[in-house]
């Protein structure tokens, strides 16, 4: 074996020349890969005693893309396209061999390889579209040549991976490997030589683009079936026309597209928030006074009190994470009615294709409902999702603590008590922590993990590994009234409530924040969760707001009743109501005020400022650890459009200083709400950002 490269090693295997990759973890295309790569093809070329190459990876992965810590900075020689022009037009065959994931750059490698084998479970992907990129090195040009232009549009506008199988199925690899896998590609290396097969360079394949040739119908009806998942961002569009540009130019034309596309993504807003969001989702992890070794507590078994809207939704996570699950209830109706839900959520998912017939049993079968609560004594978690109301809470916190073992981790999944009053009605408050889902809890990813002042680390720990484990994003926060996420969007209820009042109507509201990239407005989202939810919680706290009360008691609930502050057809469709518009119109007279034409600008403004406003206040009180923090939890929790990063960043984009001029303004002019918080004053004042601060 020699070193080509601190990463790139060469050794003989008969008459196969094989270059191993080995920069761990990931095999990551760092500059010294690229020129191992670049030397240790050349050298075998030139080798007269090598019939082939074989380029294959050490570890756990086959190359899994660019080297992160390289982004941003220009990229030091050699650059990817020279390597994969050098292995493409090597005059003898070279091989990819591929186990792990082939992903992003390392695809691009395996395609500009002669041939491709893989062992059973490797897969195989272009995901740069997630950070806001394309594949800028080929891949857009020689993915659709090999797997035809509908499958590669799938895998680049997706950015999924798929498996070996599914790769041998569309022509991506040339053979599955079973056993060692070195050797194995060092014999089909041998085969290709003995059969004299010819260098298969991709570039020139033609069949699978000349298919869709003067099809343009192929590429429209894609755009239109991607067309909702990819509202606003930039790269899928991009993305499309690489490949549309594969079909209609010679494969250097093809390229130059390609990098010319691949140049405006990277320098684009979008991507820029989406690598910066992509960091922030990591961060997010990271908890500095719990380390990540701190031990937490596996979950072999887990309880659910209440089986309401939430409970049942947290079950299902339980259960779909494939950990036993006991659902406790007060009622066995309740409890009927809510398993009777699950059952149709899962078969529901099982009608669409997403789920096999016998999952939906398997996961029903890790559910168990019962009236007893004795039945939680064995769990390692409890979840508690039981009703809003604080003495329901402390009764049923004080009866899980004689009852479940010790150890055990005891969550609340209030969203507006305080958790250390729940703690409080137990023996164990160490043990207590709040564990936030969201609506509905077996879909959203958001988890708030809200830590008491009496939460122990280990539960903190157990309570974040715990929600990875059911696939979700858990981000820590601390005790306040709507913790991180509720709080933040109080402000922009209240502000979209006064633009009505003020001139705008419901529906101009929600356009503009559907415009900016959010699935739906405040107000079309007050009628999908129910008015009656917020005027149960206005009556019960003494407060008022003065056009959904009326709508509310006109029984007017939203989508459930058929209107709210829209009425809705038999689709679900909203259309805005004159009736409505007519209410709202005798309130702002009523209190006196004259209404005005207000410009989207200043509602987008009115929205979105106090809620960054109030997002300071959280990290001035230390509510959230970071404020990429907040801006996961915008994103997961509330359809925050990713491409603008979270509240956070996006305020850090406009500049701190901006925002700050324009609440003094509105203070000036209404009063204390708009006063900017002290964090956003200094940081403004020092020409910093919130991200970056
Ligand atoms: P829900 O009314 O749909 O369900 C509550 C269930 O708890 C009912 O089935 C009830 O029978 C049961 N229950 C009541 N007292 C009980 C007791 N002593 N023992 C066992 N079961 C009991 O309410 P929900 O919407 O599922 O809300 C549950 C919790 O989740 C609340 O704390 C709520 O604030 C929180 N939450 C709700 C949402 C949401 O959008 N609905 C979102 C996040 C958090």
């Amino acid at each position: 074996m020699t070193a080509i490269t601190r990463s790139v090693d060469i050794e003989s295997r008969g008459r196969i020349a094989v270059l191993t990759v080995d920069n761990p973890p990931v095999n990551a295309l760092s500059q010294h890969v690229r020129q191992g790569l670049r030397d240790g093809v050349r050298r075998a070329a030139a080798d007269r005693d090598a019939a082939a190459i074989v380029i294959v990876c050490a570890g756990r992965t086959f190359i899994a893309g660019a080297d992160i810590t390289e982004f941003g900075k220009p990229m030091a020689e050699p650059g990817l396209h020279e390597v994969l022009d050098l292995i493409e037009g090597a005059p003898k065959p070279v091989v990819a061999a591929i186990h792990g994931t082939a992903l992003g750059g390392g695809l691009e490698v395996a395609l500009a390889c002669h041939y491709r084998v893989g062992v059973k479970t490797a897969r195989f992907g272009l995901p740069e579209v997630k950070l806001g990129l394309l594949p800028g090195a080929g891949g857009t040009q020689r993915l659709p040549r090999v797997v035809g232009v509908e499958k590669a549009l799938q895998m680049i506008v997706g950015g999924d991976p798929i498996g070996a199988s599914e790769a041998l199925g569309h022509g991506l690899i040339d053979e599955i490997v079973e056993g060692d896998l070195a050797a194995g590609a060092a014999t089909f290396a041998e085969k290709i030589v003995a059969e004299r097969r010819p260098l298969k360079k991709i570039r020139d394949l033609d069949d699978k683009l000349a298919a869709v040739r003067g099809k343009p119908e192929v590429f429209a009806s894609f755009r239109k079936s991607v067309a909702r998942q990819t509202r606003g961002f930039r790269a899928p569009e991009r993305c499309i026309q690489c490949v549309e540009a594969a079909v209609s130019l010679p494969f250097g034309q093809g390229l130059a597209r390609e990098r010319e596309l691949f140049l405006e993504v990277l320098a684009s807003p979008e991507s820029k928030a989406q690598r910066y969001f992509f960091f922030a989702e990591r961060e997010a992890a990271k908890i500095p006074d719990v380390p990540a070794e701190t031990p937490a507590k596996e979950i072999r078994k887990a309880a659910v009190i209440g089986a309401g809207t939430m409970g049942g939704g947290i079950a299902m996570n339980f259960a779909s994470a494939g950990i036993p699950v006991t659902v406790v209830e007060v009622a066995r109706e309740a409890l009927d009615r809510g398993l009777a839900v699950v059952r149709r959520n899962y078969e529901a998912t099982a009608s669409k294709g997403r789920l096999a017939p016998q999952d939906v049993e398997t996961r029903l079968g890790l559910i168990r409902g019962t009236t007893d609560f004795g039945a939680l004594a064995d769990a390692d978690l409890v979840v508690e999702a039981v009703f809003e109301e604080m003495p329901v809470k402390k009764q049923v916190f004080a009866k899980i603590d004689s009852i479940a073992k010790a150890g055990a981790v005891l969550a609340t999944n209030t969203s507006t008590l305080d958790v250390d009053e729940i703690a409080a009605a137990t023996a164990r408050p160490e043990s207590v922590i709040g564990m936030h889902f969201f609506s509905p809890a077996n879909v959203m990813r958001l988890v708030e993990v809200v830590r008491g002042a009496k939460t122990a680390k280990a539960a903190i720990a157990t309570a974040m590994s715990a929600s990875r484990r059911l696939a979700k994003v858990p981000v820590l926060v601390g005790v306040c009234d709507g913790f991180v996420g509720n709080r933040m969007l109080y402000q922009r209820g209240r502000e979209a409530e006064k633009l009505v009042l003020e001139g705008a109507l419901p529906h101009q509201v929600d356009q503009v924040l559907y415009d900016f990239g959010f699935p739906m407005g405040p107000f079309a989202m007050g009628d999908l969760a129910g008015l009656d939810v917020g005027w149960r919680i206005r009556k019960g706290r003494g407060t008022k707001s003065a056009v959904a009360d009326r709508l509310c008691e006109m029984g007017r609930f939203g989508q459930k009743t058929g209107a709210g502050y829209y009425k809705y057809g038999a689709a679900r469709a909203a259309t805005p109501d004159p009736e409505v518009e007519r209410i709202i119109l005798e309130v702002s007279s009523q209190l006196g005020i004259r209404r005005r034409a207000i410009s989207d600008e200043e509602i987008l403004a009115r929205l979105l400022y106090p809620m960054v406003n109030e997002g300071a206040k959280i990290l001035d009180e230390k509510i959230a650890i970071r404020a990429s923090d907040i801006d996961v939890i915008w994103v997961y929790g509330y359809g925050w459009p990713t491409y603008r990063g979270g509240p956070m960043f996006w305020a850090d984009q406009i500049g701190l200083a901006a925002i700050r001029d324009r609440l003094l303004e509105w203070q000036r002019r209404e009063g204390e709400v708009w006063r900017p918080a002290a964090l956003l004053e200094r940081l403004a004042a020092e020409g910093k950002g919130f991200t970056q601060a």
